[in-house]
Parts: C-alpha cells; structure tokens; sequence
C-alpha cells in the first residue's frame, strides 16, 4: 500500500515544522483588542507585501472576501464577477444573503479574464430602474479556470476601466502568490489596481489557518467591525498568525516547486492516450486533465478507484479530474501518482 497522496488541494496542506515551533512561541494578546503583537506582525507584513496601508487577519478567504464587499457595498448594489468565480459559486452566496448585494456575472473566458467589453457593457448607466453598479471582482490564479494567471497588464486595463466608472476592484488573490511566482513577478504588482485584495496562508503557503484582506485604512476600519459582526473577532489569534508569518517569509518560493511538479505530472499524463487537456497544461499548481469519452471510467468512478490505489483527487465535472501539487507533494509522489493512473487505466 502506497503512502496517502493527496492531490485534491492544496487547502491539505499542514503546517511545516518550523510553523509549530513559531506558534508554540508566539507572543499573544487579545486581538479584538488590537492588541496581538502576532496578529499585528502578520497584518504588517502582509500590508506591505500587497502594497496597501493596512490589513486584516481572517479566519478564511470566504470570510475576507465576504467582508471586502460588505465594506464596500450598500445593500442592492451590484457586484459585477465571473460566472465560474469563487465568489459567485463556492461561497454560499453570502453576499447575497449577509450584503443584499445583487451579483452580476459575466462569462469567465478560458484564460479565466472577463472581457473588458463585457465589463463595460454590464455597468450600469445610473437610471433609477437599476442597481448601482459598485465593484467588479477579479480572481486571480483562477481556480475553476484551471489555476490560471491574469497578467498584470489585463489587471491594470480593469483598474483604469473601474476607476473611470467609479467602481472599486477587489481581487480574489486566494493563490496570488501563485500568480506571483508563474509571471516572475510580485503580488504586489499584481494588486496595485486593486482597491482590496485577499489572500490565503492556508492553501500552497500551508499555514493551518487563516487569510489576510488588504487595503487602504478606512475600508480596513470598517472590516474589522464587519469581522466582529460576523463572529470572526478571535482572541489570542497570534497562535495562528505565527504559522502565517512563516508562510509569508518562507513558504513563497517553495511555490515554484509545486508549479514545476504540475507540469511534469501533466506532461506524463500527456502521454497517454486514455487522458485529454480539454482546458489547457497547467501554469501554476493545478492538473486537470479528463477521461477520454472513449474509456469507460467517468470522473468520479475514476477517482474513486485512484483513491483506492493511496492517491486522492477531485472528480470536478463528467469527466474531468483536478489534481493540485503543493507543499508534501515530493517528485517520487508524481511518479507514484502516475504509476496508480496507468494501473486504473489499464483495467477499465
Ligand atoms: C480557496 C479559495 C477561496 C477561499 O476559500 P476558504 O476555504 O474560505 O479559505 C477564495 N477564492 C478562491 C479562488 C479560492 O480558491
């Protein structure tokens, strides 16, 4: 029996040990309160590398961009976003539900941008019959979209086309740093368009818990009375924004890694017949690689038989599968990996 792989996410992920040992000696205090000497490192830290004046530790990225709306938007407002967005489908439509936010989805195209057109025709022209258009959303890598990488340019040519129309930009940076490392460049580039900005410890930088919501000081203000509202002002959080602070100075570059590990994996699946790319080879840390219609395995019996050979995976549509590379995925994992997918393959 082959030791557990698990490619279903990089969300898996568990704190290094360098994570226990900072958490096991961070300094603590009572965050509501303000007063978390961690808590008031990470948020720091985490400002300066988004290059916005403050920000807030989280408890997760749904939470952060959640607050990122409510902070910005009056109820009835519209909220123009991706039709595959993870805001629009994964985050049980709180803003709706909290915000009376109206969302305006527009078609994420495979390369996971809205088309600026699309943009400029959904804002609304300020007739009383309709919503105030207030924000437009942006995600990036974008994870339904296969893990792909907005560049800086398209970002920019968003922030111009908002700023132009008084709307506000926040970007969903889940995996940003992901987005960072694919185009060689910083999160900070990639954010600068971007009146707030999210991201995650907790996926490929593998803290256990938390996300950071960056901006300037007054929305920041006005999202920690939302993180109270909503039940997510917690005490001694410096036991967690340690692991976070370690994720931030030493878990970035590692990022390449599970970036060069996904291509190869994809790379081998390549290879045989039985596997197609419908959407594309991977540029950051997530394979989707689908069934052929001409095996009799769909998605989720494929997965299912994978999982009994010690090697998780997401079955995310009819056929396709998604395997995410990230921090405790080894080279030898990939090969094992491929050595249970050829064994699958070969008994359908
Ligand atoms: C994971 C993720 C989030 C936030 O997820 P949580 O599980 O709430 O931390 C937000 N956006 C994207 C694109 C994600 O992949």
């Amino acid at each position: 029996m082959l030791n557990l792989i698990d490619l279903r996410s990089d969300t898996v992920t568990q704190p290094t040990p360098e994570m226990r040992e900072a958490m096991y000696r961070a300094e603590l205090g009572d965050d509501v309160y303000g007063e978390d000497p961690t808590v008031n490192r990470l948020q720091g830290m985490a400002a300066e590398r988004m290059g916005k004046e403050e920000a807030l530790f989280v408890s997760s990225g749904t939470m952060g961009n959640l607050i990122a709306v409510l902070a910005q938007c009056q109820r009835g407002d519209e909220v123009i976003m991706g039709d595959l967005g993870h805001t629009f489908l994964f985050e049980a439509g709180g803003i709706s539900a909290l915000g009376g936010i109206f969302p305006h989805t527009l078609p994420n195209q495979p390369d996971g941008t809205l088309s600026l057109n699309a943009i400029h025709q959904a804002i609304r022209p300020g007739d009383v019959h309709q919503p105030v258009s207030r924000m437009v959303i942006l995600e990036n890598t974008h994870n339904r979209c296969g893990g792909v990488v907005l560049s800086r340019d398209y970002c920019e040519s968003v922030g111009i086309l908002a700023r132009e129309n008084a709307l506000k930009v926040h970007l969903d940076g889940a995996r940003l740093f992901n987005a960072a490392v694919a185009l060689s460049t910083s999160a900070k580039e990639l954010a600068a368009f971007a009146d707030t900005v999210t991201f995650c410890l907790s996926k490929g930088l593998s803290a256990p818990v938390g996300s950071v919501l960056c901006g300037e000081h007054d929305v920041i203000e006005k999202a920690r009375r939302l993180r109270k509202m909503l039940g997510g002002g917690t005490r001694q959080a410096g036991v967690l924004a340690a692991a976070g602070i370690v994720a931030l100075d030493k878990m970035v570059p590692q990022l390449a890694d599970d970036h060069r590990r996904a291509k190869d994996l994809a790379n081998q699946l390549c290879e045989l017949p039985e596997i197609e790319f419908e959407i594309g080879m991977p540029q950051t840390n997530m394979v989707f690689p689908s069934v052929a219609k001409n095996v009799p395995l769909d998605a989720a019996t494929f997965a299912k038989k994978l999982a009994q050979k010690g090697v998780k995976v997401g079955a995310v549509g009819e056929r396709r599968i998604r395997m995410v590379t990230h921090y405790g995925i080894e080279d030898e994992d990939i090969n094992a990996t491929m050595a249970a997918v050829k064994e699958v393959l070969s008994r359908a």
